[in-house]
């Protein structure tokens, strides 16, 4: 595979690796995997955690966000921060965005002197446009576009949308979304729908998923699909397995392994991802599952309580999927004392893997499996998925 280099990775930083090597690349991510998890593993399996890569590094985010500005010579520019500064560094296109959604946002951006559209002045709080945040739906090609701006009224929008879509005829829907906050939050509570239906559609491992502009979504639907198919097959799932899926999120995982399970609790932090992953539920008409809105640790402690009409189930199934900050003691300790057959550990950040696998395998728990998934390729991140089973 060809070197490939960035013109903005100075600036931009968010790809440390850009224009290394692929297979060198993957061969030290895969290193480092193995440096901090690779004691976990069973002897018979060689020790060894293997990371797969994707085909095609480049142009895997389906999800791009630009912030709109002026340059020192009040030219409008669109792009990402520089790294550590609120200074927009102007992107035409990126190598790891999608490039139909780079595209359109360098066609808004030539529209908006036309169109007498002023971009944001964060020092000032004047001007109109924030942030365009395009999403691509990989199963159905949708795409749905968002402008996020400070007012809501927006100058002539029909004419605006009417004028995007022509250049874009896959754009299936565009919501304002205003943002009157002085805040580094990309998104604002209130959407508006100009065109379409506020949604697109979205299909993982079978299952359909609705994205609004609001829901949290894996960026890169290749590699999550093939990050899903691997921990539903470690998961080994039977007719009568109960499975709690803890940080469902918008419930993917939890949807998926209802098809293959006796029921399934999601349990999610965030309001709003609940309520998706409800909708989710009921679109799908998957009836097997409930998901539970609070705190992962909390529900697992008032599980573990329930313990003896527990002890009935024959086959019981956790997987986890904690943010970067990995897992809780109290969620750790009483995961314990519920005591699941198997437990599916989908992590995206090995140090805390390591730390929580270190607790677990110390109170009953085994690693038996592990693979590697470089999600975000050119990125310092690496997804591992493990199974642990009881001892
Ligand atoms: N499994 C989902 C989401 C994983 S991201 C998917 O693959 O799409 C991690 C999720 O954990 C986020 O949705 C976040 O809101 C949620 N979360 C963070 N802290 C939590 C906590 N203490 N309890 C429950 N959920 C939490």
């Amino acid at each position: 595979m060809e070197n490939i280099k960035c013109k903005y990775s100075k600036k931009c930083g968010g790809c440390s690796h850009i224009g290394e090597d692929y297979s060198s690349y993957l061969s030290e991510k895969e290193k480092w995997v193995n440096d901090l998890l690779g004691e976990f593993m069973p002897e018979g399996y060689g020790k060894i955690i293997r990371i797969q890569g994707m085909k095609e590094p480049y142009h895997y985010r389906h999800k791009v966000n630009a912030a709109f500005g002026r340059n020192a010579k009040g030219e409008i520019i669109s792009g990402v921060y520089q790294e550590g500064t609120h200074k927009i560094v102007n992107i035409d296109e990126c190598m790891i965005e999608h490039s139909e959604a780079d595209s359109i946002i360098r066609d808004i951006r030539g529209m908006l002197r036309s169109f007498k559209i002023k971009v944001y002045d964060e020092d000032l709080g004047t001007g109109l446009l924030r942030h365009v945040m395009v999403r691509v739906s990989r199963s159905t090609g949708e795409i749905m576009v968002i402008l996020v701006v400070a007012s809501p009224v927006f100058p002539s929008k029909n004419n605006f949308v009417k004028a995007l879509r022509a250049k874009h005829p896959a754009i299936s829907t565009v919501v304002l979304n205003v943002n009157d906050k002085h805040t580094s939050m990309v998104l604002g509570r209130r959407d508006i729908v100009l065109y379409g239906k506020g949604r697109i559609k979205d299909r993982l491992c079978g299952v359909d998923f609705m994205l609004s502009p609001q829901s949290f979504f894996q960026v890169n639907p290749e590699m999550t699909e093939k990050i899903y198919r691997t921990a539903i097959d470690f998961a080994k799932l039977k007719k009568e397995t109960e499975v709690i899926d803890a940080y469902s999120g918008i419930g993917t995982i939890s949807l998926i392994a209802a098809q293959q399970s006796a029921d399934v609790t999601g349990v999610e932090l965030n309001g709003e991802a609940v309520s998706d992953a409800r909708k989710n539920a009921e679109m799908n008409r998957i009836k097997n599952v409930r998901f539970a809105e609070g705190d992962a640790g909390d529900f697992m402690v008032e599980l573990a309580e329930k313990g003896s009409d527990q002890a009935a189930v024959k086959d019981k199934v956790v997987f986890m999927d904690p943010p970067r900050s990995g897992s809780s003691t109290v969620f750790l300790e009483s995961l314990i004392k519920y005591s699941p057959d198997r437990v599916v550990y989908i992590s995206c950040n090995p140090e805390t893997l390591a730390r929580d696998l270190g607790f677990l395998s110390e109170h009953g728990y085994m690693a038996k499996r592990a693979m590697a998934f470089d999600q975000f390729p050119w990125t310092a991140g690496c997804e591992v998925v493990m199974l642990l089973q009881k001892k």
